[in-house]
């Protein structure tokens, strides 16, 4: 079956669901974890969703959000915010340093702070707009070559020169492990980095993995197709395969 056929026969009774699934699976880690639910706060990875798979999970109550692009989440945004003003967007993939001001203009979180010239550039466009995005640095726990994020051995410096040198305010860290490799000791460490660091966010866990993330001690997860289902194709959207 065409995932994307799928998504569109199932709608909206499945993704209500599948959104009280992980909201009662939240339930029991944060139980077991001996956490308050309400310190979790579910983000709902909706990249390469349309509009309508969006539209009922806010219809369902949801209303945290994050996209990987910036030019999709442009695309995509804007028209479903004038209609439900209480939602709230993250951006959970790389920035570049030419979509700064889009990014400060749309994202009320940005979770890929991840290297020098994106603070300058992020420093220049706060201080130009009336706009504070959240701001979470992004951590490649597993030194991953290909991956974005600030390396383990380099983050605590990193964290120090956002708040020195450019003035910006830092609330957490994002990671997202290698796959195939078990998550437990880079959430382990992720939590490691935020404490030393006193930062109180952190985001880390997603579909395959997010109950153990709560046991760690995620304050946000980043959860798509546990939620929405199988996640079309980009290409299906007629969205750009962008990104970095
Ligand atoms: C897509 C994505 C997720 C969600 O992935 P699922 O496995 O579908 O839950 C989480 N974080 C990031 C950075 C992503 O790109």
């Amino acid at each position: 079956l065409h995932p994307h056929a799928d998504a569109s026969v199932c709608g909206s009774d499945a993704v209500a669901t599948r959104l009280d699934r992980v909201r009662s699976v939240i339930a029991d880690a944060c139980e077991r974890a001996g956490r308050h639910p309400g310190d979790v706060v579910l983000v709902a990875a909706s990249k390469n969703q349309p509009d309508h798979m969006v539209e009922v999970a806010i219809a369902a109550r949801h209303l945290v959000f994050g996209e990987n692009r910036v030019q999709e989440a442009q695309e995509k945004w804007p028209a479903i915010r004038s209609r439900r003003p209480g939602v709230e967007l993250h951006l959970i993939g790389p920035l570049q340093t030419n979509k700064t001001a889009a990014a400060v203009a749309l994202f009320d979180v940005i979770q890929s702070v991840d290297r020098p010239s994106l603070c300058a550039s992020l420093s220049r466009e706060i201080a130009k707009t009336s706009r504070h995005p959240i701001l979470f640095v992004q951590v490649n726990t597993g030194a991953e070559p290909q991956k974005s994020g600030v390396s383990p051995a380099d983050v605590d410096r990193f964290i120090e020169d956002c708040q020195r040198q450019y003035g910006l305010s830092i609330s957490g860290v994002m990671a997202v492990p290698p796959v195939g490799q078990n998550p437990q000791p880079h959430f382990a460490l992720l939590a490691e980095i935020a404490s030393r660091n006193g930062l109180r966010s952190l985001s880390m866990g997603m579909s395959g993995d997010y109950a153990a993330a709560i046991e760690a001690g995620a304050t946000h997860v980043r959860i798509g197709t546990a939620v929405f289902g199988p996640r079309p194709d980009a290409n299906l959207l007629n969205q750009p395969t962008g990104g970095t």
